[in-house]
């Protein structure tokens, strides 16, 4: 549509001009080196599958430059498969209607490691976007040296979020994450310095934008001129922007010496309840819930049921006390279907060994208290 030719269009671009029946083999060889130095400029992504993202791409590839996107996952909601949030779109759509390359980049236990310890501190909820911006940046910068590329670029836009787009806070990351000029805005290029690909002529300064702030009225005007019909509504961000998911978040940190990626993945499932200190129930929601659940049974975790109706699928961690065990079947009998009965006779299974207790469904008073 505005000229981004796959790399052999662009080489046969490149070596038109002459070609080997026109030129014999040892004439054509500086042909072949001058080509070789013409190459496009190489930019490597951040691309979270958003408008943002994909619009600096785009006004990349109206330059004829060479995009390889990144997209990241995380543990914490952004991933292809989630639709909650631009950090987690999937980034095929775009990148397939465009003709870009994407690389998908799982950021593991470097950014659980951020999570429990950020740097730079957490936003409103359990976030650490500026942590996170470098981090993806810094993953980003190994790419672009592994892949030989020219620059980075990221769709961000100065001042429209609160935590890691504020001009300080970019000037923080690009200082922090020392890639000498290399990291590129095209968004808000106008408003910041000079980047060395600027510099060097690699991209035309003047086709850059200058945006600024929470209003969206360019990125739709450029979304239009580009013919970017489809894109996600911009959301919140990750699981850790939301209130929810950070309480529970929180309440792993303060009781775990150490996080794993199941106590990560159990965070999303199900009711979850903080009994004491020493333990903690989930119990299913639905049938989903209780499948999902079941998949996380091991000798070392206590399974409650009420078995003599339809009942949620309970998972006990920790060391209970006998009155923690206790309070827990009552949990179990409030959300099982005889909660309206005096009591209920809920087992508990652990290691095989198995015992029926009979309790009162829990009050809400008393769950309340103790619900994350
Ligand atoms: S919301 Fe913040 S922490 Fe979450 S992915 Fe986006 S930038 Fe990173």
């Amino acid at each position: 549509m505005w000229g981004h030719m796959s790399d052999e269009t662009a080489e046969k671009a490149i070596t038109s001009p002459v070609t080997a029946e026109t030129k014999s083999p040892v004439e054509s060889e500086p042909v072949t080196q001058k080509a070789k130095a013409k190459k496009r400029p190489h930019a490597i992504a951040l691309f979270s599958g958003g408008l943002d993202s994909a619009l600096a791409i785009l006004l990349l590839l109206k330059q004829d430059i060479e995009v390889t996107a990144l997209t990241f996952m995380t543990h914490f909601g952004c991933d292809a498969s989630s639709d909650r949030s631009s950090c987690g779109s999937n980034p095929y759509p775009m990148a397939d209607k465009f003709g870009f390359n994407v690389k998908l980049m799982h950021l593991g236990q470097k950014f659980v490691d951020i999570v429990v310890d950020p740097k730079h501190g957490r936003g409103k909820h359990m976030n650490v976007c500026i942590d996170c911006r470098m981090l993806m940046i810094n993953e980003a910068a190994r790419c672009m040296r592994m892949m030989n590329a020219d620059f980075l670029v990221t769709g961000e836009v100065m001042g429209q979020r609160p935590m890691s787009q504020r001009k300080p806070i970019m000037e923080l990351v690009d200082k922090e994450t020392d890639l000498g000029g290399r990291l590129l805005r095209p968004l808000s290029a106008k408003l910041l310095p000079p980047t060395l690909p600027e510099q060097m002529g690699m991209v035309d300064r003047e086709q850059l934008e200058g945006i600024s702030g929470r209003s969206r009225k360019r990125q739709m005007e450029l979304a239009k001129e580009f013919g970017l019909d489809e894109y996600p509504t911009p959301a919140s961000g990750c699981l850790l922007t939301d209130a929810n998911y950070s309480r529970r978040l929180r309440d792993l940190l303060a009781h775990s010496g150490t996080i794993n990626f199941t106590d990560l993945n159990l965070l999303r499932l199900g009711r979850q309840f903080r009994i004491s200190p020493e333990c903690k129930l989930l119990l299913g929601r639905d049938e989903n819930d209780n499948k999902a659940l079941m998949q996380y049974r091991n000798k070392e975790v206590y399974v409650l049921e009420a078995r003599e109706t339809s009942t949620p699928f309970g998972l006990l961690y920790g060391s209970p006390s006998e009155e923690d065990l206790r309070f827990a079947a009552s949990t179990v009998a409030r959300y099982c279907d005889q909660r309206d009965l005096p009591e209920v006779n809920v087992t508990i299974v652990r290691d095989g060994v198995e015992r029926v207790l009979r309790v009162a469904p829990a009050n809400e008073d008393a769950l309340s208290k103790v619900r994350l």
